[in-house]
């Protein structure tokens, strides 16, 4: 049993040595081989090793078929090696230019190369490994060809050899031909958001072109933003200041707009709260004072400096409310605290005076006092305060049934006569004074507070 386990495959070169290897019977190790090349010259051989393995090493000078007879006793093999001076280059082929996307019905030239293909032969272009269209020629190691299809989809597209044993391949879009108009849309729109609250809006922008501007709308009048399309898309951000269903449009062109309606809800309902009196003293408001049915709302600022910090604690406030009570009992020698509430920098109100007896604090005194504890002359009130004002007076309104507190009504006052006042007014639009604090109530934001509250009534 005399075996070949390897030879070469292919042709081998001249002057480059190699190897023929195989397996003889174990009980044959130590015997000597005998070759024969080209059934003419016979020479001994390699010893066949302990395991029965043996190897021959060949080197020939010349190009030719060489056929090499392994013997072994009765035993033989033979293995015909091509021995060549060149090794033959591979043949190839490839596409260097092709359209990935092409319109139906419109034409595309594809090309390639041809590598060790000689000049003037014929190749095959098809497309779905079925339909030839065409036969184009190599030139210079180049094929060209021109291609077209009438109906879209996608084309795998074949180059080959006409015994099709070599072969490159690719694929293409083949796209409707009609353009297609521009066409907004929303991504996934929110149906509902919170006033005041940062949205942001997204949406495909399709057959637009790069960077081509469009415009967001909400009523078919108030311009939110100028998003740029990326990428076939768009997006901005906005917010809305009102609560209510709008209608918001994303505009390219009046022929091409998107149409949705969000609801803008009111913020929660103030989860604020008034501190009753007795966190901060035993005395109760006395009860010969004159009641009070409240006709309208005063603003003040305490005009005392050394106020709690925003974070300050609650008992930091309660010892700074009996600081104001002891300047209005022991100070101005009134019976209670002026004021019915007051609003401390961290949003916490504390119940001042009964809201059912008549204040210390206007000269007029037919409504209720509320004070910003602070001096607001330079300073503005906290966001803190001015929340938990326009949350207060919105109760107090809703309680006194005060419908309108931005349109001006005849009101009394201490040192002007009667005046057309807001039902929410500043202390210096009836006595002749700085609280609270800057000229129009601007430092404790007293336009704003009227009109937040007014949107709630
Ligand atoms: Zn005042």
């Amino acid at each position: 049993m005399l075996q070949v386990t390897q030879a070469p495959r292919g042709p081998v070169l001249a002057q480059q040595r190699f190897s023929i290897l195989g397996v003889a019977s174990i009980a044959d190790a130590g015997k000597t081989l005998l070759l024969v090349v080209d059934d003419q010259f016979r020479t001994d051989g390699p010893i066949v090793k302990p395991n029965g393995t043996w190897q021959v090493d060949f080197l020939f000078q010349a190009a030719g078929n060489r056929r090499l007879r392994i013997e072994l006793g009765n035993d033989n093999t033979t293995v015909v090696v091509q021995v060549v001076t060149t090794l033959p280059q591979a043949q190839q082929l490839r596409f260097t230019q092709i359209p990935t996307r092409l319109l139906a019905l419109q034409s595309a030239t594809v090309e390639g190369t041809a590598s060790n293909f000689a000049e003037g032969t014929q190749l095959i272009l098809r497309s779905d490994r079925r339909f030839e269209l065409a036969r184009p020629t190599v030139l210079a190691g180049k094929w060209r060809s021109t291609i077209g299809f009438n109906q879209a989809g996608r084309r795998v597209i074949e180059i080959l050899s006409t015994d099709g044993t070599i072969r490159a391949e690719t694929e293409i879009d083949v796209v409707e031909a009609k353009p297609r108009p521009p066409r907004l849309s929303f991504t996934n729109p929110p149906q509902r958001v919170k006033v005041e609250t940062v949205v942001r809006l997204t949406g495909v922008a399709e057959n637009y072109g790069e960077d081509d501007q469009l415009v967001l709308r909400a009523d078919q009048k108030l311009e939110l933003a100028r998003p740029k399309v990326v990428d076939g898309k768009w997006q901005a951000q906005t917010l809305f200041r009102q609560p209510g269903n709008r209608l918001i449009e994303i505009i390219g062109s009046e022929q091409d707009r998107a149409q949705i309606i969000i609801e803008v809800q009111a913020p929660p309902a103030a989860t604020f709260r008034v501190l009753s009196r007795n966190i901060w003293t035993n005395n109760p408001t006395p009860a010969d004072l004159p009641n009070l049915a409240p006709k309208r709302i005063t603003m003040h600022h305490t005009a005392l400096s050394g106020q709690p910090a925003i974070s300050g604690t609650q008992a930091q406030e309660a010892a700074r409310m009996r600081v104001v009570y002891n300047g209005h009992v022991n100070g101005n020698g009134w019976t209670d605290i002026g004021y019915h509430f007051i609003i401390m920098p961290s949003g916490r109100v504390y119940e001042g005076r009964s809201e059912r007896k008549r204040g210390s604090h206007d000269l007029v005194n037919d409504g209720l006092g509320i004070a910003f504890d602070g001096v607001y002359s330079a300073n503005t009130i906290s966001q803190q305060q001015y929340q938990a004002a326009v949350a207060l007076c919105t109760v107090l309104c809703k309680r006194y049934g005060f419908k309108n507190t931005v349109t001006p009504v005849p009101t009394p006052t201490a040192d002007f006569g009667t005046r057309n006042l807001p039902l929410i007014c500043g202390h210096r639009d009836r006595v002749a004074t700085a609280c609270p604090g800057s000229e129009g109530g601007r430092t404790v934001r007293l336009s704003e507070i009227r009109t937040a509250v007014n949107a709630q009534l």
